[in-house]
């Protein structure tokens, strides 16, 4: 995390972009219709988290939005193969091409209670802020562009994503990076609520489920035979001391153990589940090179003690079950620069410039500017059925989404577009 006032001051030409594009009587006019329209917003948050999107299962939700979408005014709505609903605007042509993303999926299972429930002003419910927030708030800068008929230089691609919490394992970002030939040249998304915050890197994290199966037996009888547990006890062990890199901060943890089945008897399978993360790419390579072989050392050292060979030894088996590919990128990233420059003509103080795993990981380790911008309003008790949303001065996340887009997209006779059209 970098101190915001460490920062170099935004450049010059994206400030003076930002007033012009302030100035303007028809941008003036969006952001009070954005502060207007409050309730609209909220009522799009409140319905779409009451429609559930577990896990793998956010199609629901998805043909949902598309409605949206189209009664908004646009016509080009679609869902592509992997479950994102994308949502085009184009602009007056040639320009760069903008994706605005919030994320579908929730982390609740099948048949949890979605019903949202208001207390003092406060909106209770699974999924209310992460990420139905960030639903609300890019359908709510579709609803302003529209009412005032903003034309901007570059395409506006509004793109609700799946598979963006957990084992999803970012899979509609990939999907959208990796497999769709859409050329973006930058990427946003809305997630969390903090106006403050900017995120102008990504952690990248890969996690293993690490198998360990040998012979098994009875703890007197079979005495001698290499044991599950104590494989992966010797394996803890040296992964505990690993030393992985300070700056950029690199971490690990042994998340989860399970396995044996009775207090007498030599464990025959056993399992743990690893989770190493790193700010730089680079980084998390080196901390997964260094680790893995730590395995099966374990392993070897854990039959050698036993003199265990063949069927008796004790084996192992790495199966990955998570990659979030991370990186960083300059401070002068346009959608960086863009999203400060937006921030201070609202009156938004930056508090928070920091790095995390959302959607914009595939963005940025894909070379393409991205960031993440909180929804604004205040949440609690996220990934837990007792989440809450409370609205109040929600009417900035939508405010800074819209006027950080028409700095990057350019306004057509007022604004070159901020966003450069990648090569
Ligand atoms: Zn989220």
């Amino acid at each position: 995390m970098t101190d915001p006032k460490q920062l170099a001051p935004v450049l010059k030409f994206v400030v003076d972009r930002a007033a012009a594009l302030f100035d303007l009587p028809v941008v003036q006019a969006s952001l009070e219709a954005i502060k207007r329209d409050e309730k609209k917003t909220l009522a799009d948050q409140i319905a779409i988290t009451e429609i559930e999107a577990p896990p793998f299962h956010e199609k629901m939700r998805g043909l949902d939005l598309m409605e949206r979408f189209k009664t908004l005014g646009l016509k080009d709505v679609s869902m592509d193969p992997e479950g994102n609903v994308i949502a085009v605007r184009k602009g007056s042509g040639n320009g760069p091409l903008l994706v605005l993303a919030a994320h579908q999926d929730t982390v609740f299972p099948a048949g949890t209670d979605v019903k949202v429930r208001e207390e003092n002003g406060v909106y209770h419910a699974p999924g209310i802020s992460d990420d139905a927030r960030g639903l609300a708030v890019i359908l709510q800068v579709l609803r302003t562009l529209e009412e005032y008929k903003i034309e901007t230089v570059g395409d506006l691609y509004f793109v609700c994503t799946v598979g963006e919490e957990g084992n999803g394992d970012l899979r509609g970002s990939k999907y959208l990076f990796h497999k769709s030939s859409l050329p973006i040249d930058g990427f946003i998304s809305v997630d969390g609520v903090d106006v403050h915050r900017v995120l102008s890197a990504a952690t990248g994290s890969k996690r293993y489920r690490v198998h360990f199966d040998g012979p098994g037996g009875h703890s007197w009888k079979n005495f001698g035979l290499p044991s599950a547990i104590h494989a992966m006890g010797r394996a803890i062990a040296k992964i505990s001391d690993v030393a992985p890199c300070a700056d950029p901060r690199t971490t690990f943890t042994c998340g989860t153990i399970a396995g044996g089945t009775t207090v007498n008897s030599i464990a025959a399978h056993c399992e743990m589940e690893l989770d190493m993360r790193s700010a730089g790419a680079k980084e998390l390579d080196e901390i997964e090179a260094n680790m893995l072989p730590l395995f099966e050392e374990a392993c070897q050292e854990e039959n050698a003690r036993w003199g265990a060979e063949g069927d008796n030894a004790v084996k192992l088996r790495l199966e990955p079950i998570g990659h979030r590919p991370g990186g960083q990128q300059s401070d002068e990233a346009s959608v960086l620069q863009a999203a400060r420059a937006a921030m201070q003509k609202l009156g938004i103080e930056l508090k928070k410039y920091d790095v995390a795993s959302t959607d914009h990981n595939i963005a940025i380790n894909c070379g393409v500017p991205a960031t993440t911008l909180g929804g604004g309003g205040a949440e609690g008790f996220n990934h837990n059925v007792r989440e809450w949303y409370d609205p109040k001065d929600g009417y900035l996340g939508p405010q800074l989404a819209f006027l950080t887009a028409l700095v990057l997209l350019g306004v057509k006779g007022v604004t070159e577009p901020v966003l450069q059209k990648r090569a």
